[in-house]
């Protein structure tokens, strides 16, 4: 009998720890705890890794504290282009979205493409055109906007119009623990994922993000491509990414996990630390992933001061952290 195990992050590059008021803790860590809540009664009820998944992501995106749905950040023009993607472990589907800006659960939307089109990645205006047909609710571009994200995009454009904010800190890590000081104090809330293993031995991947502060339009990160940002494959692993989108799309990140764990028999652990503490860090890539494999083993490092994160195993009290 497998034991059902859900995992999700809330971004990489947290908050500093100094910096930290309880009062904000206590919000993220309740945000957390609602949408792994939400996606294991998906699979308590029986429900498949895939459904967990897209439930759990879909709450997070309705959550304005992280950077996905409603509350994702600006594009240098004052926009929002959301993406996302989500994959089937057992059947190898998937299905993405990029740049979309009326849809208002981007994750849906990717599993729509999975489920109800012959294809797999749909970018712009037709895949907001795609989720409208589909029956998925759309909204005003300004149902992501917030306060909050609109004061990060004009200090991104006051230090510099070329100034790009990630929603990580700058701190690279090494195994020793060593990091620099965060880029921007006031910019750490992340793209969200969530990885699943139900009854049946299905693992499921989910991922989904506003992308950067002040981005250029039409850049596209990491999350929506599969591979890179959401990964899932019965045999291996399921894997979802958070950090600095180009080095994680030059890595290939999250089909690097799989394939070191199918081609070079690595365990999890190894994969997993192998990419986020060596390969990564080496081409400048901040950031951190949430992993299961199908033994239901959880891998959850990154190298940047924190990660929103949590995971619960079927009937066992979940575990909730932001920090190392
Ligand atoms: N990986 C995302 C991107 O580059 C950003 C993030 O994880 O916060 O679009």
């Amino acid at each position: 009998m497998i034991k059902p195990v859900l995992a999700i992050h809330g971004g990489a590059g947290a908050i500093a720890r100094a910096q930290i008021t309880p009062e904000t803790r206590e919000q993220y860590e309740y945000a957390l705890r609602h949408a792994l809540a939400g996606g294991e009664r998906v699979l308590a009820e029986g429900g498949l890794a895939l459904d967990a998944v897209a439930e759990a992501v879909r709450l997070l995106e309705e959550c304005p504290l992280f950077n996905a749905g409603h509350g994702a950040v600006f594009t240098r023009d004052a926009e929002h282009e959301l993406d996302a993607a989500i994959m089937d472990g057992q059947s190898l589907r998937c299905g993405s979205v990029a740049n979309v800006r009326t849809v208002r659960n981007p994750i849906l939307a990717a599993r729509a493409v999975m489920e109800h089109s012959p294809h797999v990645f749909f970018v712009g205006h037709n895949a907001d055109a795609f989720a409208r047909a589909q029956g998925l609710a759309c909204v005003d571009p300004t149902f992501f906007s917030t306060t909050a994200r609109r004061e990060q995009l004009e200090a991104a454009q006051r230090s510099g119009s070329e100034t790009i904010i990630l929603d990580h800190d700058s701190a690279v890590s090494n195994t020793d623990g060593q990091t620099a000081a965060p880029i921007d104090e006031s910019n750490k809330m992340g793209t969200v994922g969530a990885v699943a293993l139900d009854s049946y031995g299905n693992l499921a991947a989910a991922t989904s993000t506003g992308g950067m502060t002040n981005k250029w339009p039409g850049r596209i990160g990491d999350s929506p491509i599969i591979g890179a940002g959401c990964y899932a494959n019965n045999k291996t692993c399921a894997v979802s990414t958070t950090g600095k989108g180009e080095a994680f799309i030059r890595a290939v990140a999250a089909y690097d996990v799989s394939a070191q764990m199918e081609y070079a028999g690595r365990s999890l652990e190894q994969a997993t630390n192998q990419l986020i503490h060596s390969k990564l860090p080496a081409m400048d890539g901040a950031g951190g992933l949430i992993a299961i494999d199908a033994q239901g083993n959880i891998a959850m490092p990154f190298n940047t001061e924190g990660m929103y994160r949590a995971y619960v195993v079927s009937g066992q009290a979940p575990f909730v952290a932001i920090h190392r």
